[in-house]
């Protein structure tokens, strides 16, 4: 069965060497009081509760699934889910980084990423039965009335309830615009909601007392298309004027999906029999409504494979130093041992340093998003809180689509490391490789992010907002292009920030001529994008790991090897990114539909 160890030190290197959180954090009048030990005491206790409540359930979750009794519509999650969900609650874990008005604690967003980066590593599908409560209760912060407030922000802050984003339909998921669950007005004020829904996550459990499903649907007199959907909270009991739980609602389980990996989560088929909901935001608007969640949901799924590719790195490292498997080729390493631990060959390290720094990299890039989330939410200056805002929405298709790419490769790869092994379900290496796949589907798959950032978050506003990005890395490259010791992470930085800039304006201007070139460039620039991040942190990781060489602390030493194995063996893959990018359209659509 795998372990896992909460990689603090990582987690305290990037928030407090990397990004100095606390400096940044003490400006804001929300965390005016915060300091290291509140941070670093909160994630050490979650860490604890990861480890070990919920991690030695991710295999047997896995190989049990969830059950659906189809007279009563009930659903039950795998044994051990339902008292690790009480005790999550008990520890008061739901409540971390939400608004003290509905019963939070208060704490910074990038406490709560934190905390969900090391659930995710633990038991990815037990963490989705809360993590959607959270996006929930974003969307009903931004958007929700008082009265909505009040009856629901105190249940998903405390856990008592959970929460679900309702969008995917059977013949759309994509393209929300073409969705048909109808909303007809009642007297009351109420909506009855009819349709069917698919795919829904954590649709039905029995882990809390009561569902708060958030559903888009369509007005009668609606406009086609995206313009014409509104968001409803339609949730499992109906909730009395007191507050107590009152009739069961017309939403319904009527399916589990058989799927490839987090057996462990309910994905739902739910069936919607003029369900009572009431409307949230303005009618027509509901997609605006549901972006806060569906992005408070797209930097989860981030976050997920961020977990994954740290704990599969982890366990690839203890299997490497204790499988022995022939010779070094430059001659025995342990020669009192009949071979040598697989560690000692150069691929098997170039797999675990992939993971590795595939891991940093993405902690590095989620916290600092985190902090800008943190400051776009609390700053009392409106011209920061809008820049950051603007940093985070063209920074979260990154965050999504390149750490779950990320994610997908590094858990392959520590699967390798494990040979046949690996293969087997008792290590738990292949449940790591299946759970990570969902990844790059849901929340937008990792091609509409791509479009996002390149047809929106870039092209979309002339590049200005990655332009200011840009500055940042460029202001770092002013300060440290003269240190000699940091020329091999300062000169491919500076190049790969010039190449991105030549090629934003290339794909730019082949976009007037035909707007498919985005399309056909959108994936391969937003890797190298994402590369220009990961390698503008460790460059910045690297100049802290020097200056502590000194002290003696390993940790500092290993994270120098780590940068520079990043940009020796993984940075260079934007040489050929770069090229087949600006290879454009033309090879993709030259063949007619019917040669296919
Ligand atoms: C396990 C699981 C859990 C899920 N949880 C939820 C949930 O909780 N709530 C919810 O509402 N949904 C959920 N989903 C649905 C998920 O978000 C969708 O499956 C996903 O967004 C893709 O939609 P689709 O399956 O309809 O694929 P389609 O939209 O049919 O896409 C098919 C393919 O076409 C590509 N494509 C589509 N349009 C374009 C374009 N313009 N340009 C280029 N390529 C394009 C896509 O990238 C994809 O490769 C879940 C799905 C799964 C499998």
């Amino acid at each position: 069965m795998p372990t896992y160890t909460p990689p603090l030190r990582d987690m305290q290197f990037v928030m407090h060497e990397l990004l100095n959180v606390v400096d940044e954090l003490k400006m804001l009048p929300a965390h005016a009081d915060i300091d290291a030990d509140t941070i670093n005491a909160v994630l050490e206790e979650g860490g604890k509760f990861c480890a070990e409540v919920i991690a030695p359930l991710n295999l047997s979750g896995d190989a049990e699934g969830c059950k659906l009794d189809k007279t009563t519509h009930e659903v039950t999650p795998p044994k051990g889910f339902k008292e690790a969900y009480k005790q999550y609650v008990e520890g008061g874990w739901p409540a971390l980084s939400c608004d003290p008005a509905y019963g939070g604690q208060g704490l910074p967003v990038l406490v709560n990423q934190g905390m969900y980066e090391m659930m995710n590593s633990a038991n990815q599908a037990w963490t989705m039965y809360p993590g959607l409560s959270h996006g929930a209760y974003e969307a009903l912060h931004a958007h929700g009335t008082p009265e909505q407030k009040s009856t629901y922000l105190t249940k998903l802050t405390s856990g008592e309830w959970t929460g679900t984003m309702c969008l995917t339909e059977p013949h759309c998921g994509t393209d929300l615009g073409l969705l048909r669950t109808k909303a007809e007005p009642q007297a009351d004020g109420t909506y009855k909601i009819t349709g069917a829904k698919i795919f829904i996550s954590a649709g039905e459990h029995d882990l809390a007392e009561n569902i708060v499903h958030l559903v888009l649907a369509r007005l009668p007199d609606a406009p086609a298309g995206s313009k014409g959907i509104s968001l409803f909270i339609v949730p499992k009991f109906l909730v009395n004027a007191d507050g107590t739980l009152g009739a069961r609602n017309g939403i319904f389980c009527a399916g589990l999906e058989h799927k490839m990996g987090i057996h462990a989560n309910s994905t739902c088929q739910m069936v919607l029999e003029g369900a009572i909901g009431t409307m949230v935001g303005e009618p027509n608007k509901g997609l605006a409504a549901m972006f806060v969640m569906m992005n408070a949901a797209r930097l989860g799924v981030g976050n997920q494979s961020l977990g994954l590719t740290e704990v599969a790195y982890q366990n690839a490292v203890t299997y490497a130093k204790d499988r022995i498997q022939m010779r070094a080729l430059s001659g025995p390493k342990a020669p009192d041992k009949a071979a040598d631990p697989i560690i000692v060959h150069p691929d098997v390290r170039k797999m675990l340093l992939t993971a590795r720094a595939y891991a940093e990299g993405g902690r590095a890039l989620s916290t600092y998003v985190a902090l800008q989330l943190d400051k776009a939410l609390s700053s009392d200056d409106e011209d920061e809180r809008k820049e950051c805002e603007a940093e985070v929405a063209l920074l979260t298709p990154i965050i999504k689509a390149f750490l779950t790419d990320n994610g997908w490769i590094a858990t392959s790869h520590c699967m390798q490391v494990f040979g046949g092994h690996g293969f087997i379900h008792e290590w738990g290496m292949e449940q790591f490789v299946r759970d990570a796949r969902i990844n790059m589907i849901y929340e937008g798959t990792n091609t509409i992010q791509s479009l996002d950032l390149l047809g929106r978050k870039v092209l979309g506003n002339n590049g200005a907002t990655l332009k200011k990005f840009g500055k940042k890395i460029a202001s770092f490259v002013e300060e440290e292009g003269t240190s000699e010791a940091m020329q091999e992470f300062i000169n491919p930085l500076a190049d790969l920030g010039d190449k991105v800039t030549k090629l934003t304006t290339e794909i730019g201007m082949k976009a007037f001529q035909n707007p498919d070139e985005v399309g056909a460039a959108a994936v391969d620039y937003l890797r190298v994008v994402g590369h220009l991040c990961f390698a503008y942190f460790f460059a910045r990781s690297a100049k802290i790991a020097l200056e502590k060489q000194g002290s003696g602390d390993p940790f500092y030493t290993a994270k120098l090897h780590t940068a520079r194995f990043y940009f020796a063996k993984l940075l260079p893959e934007t040489a050929s990114l770069i090229r087949t990018a600006r290879a454009g359209l033309q090879p993709l659509m030259a063949m007619d539909e019917a040669l296919f």
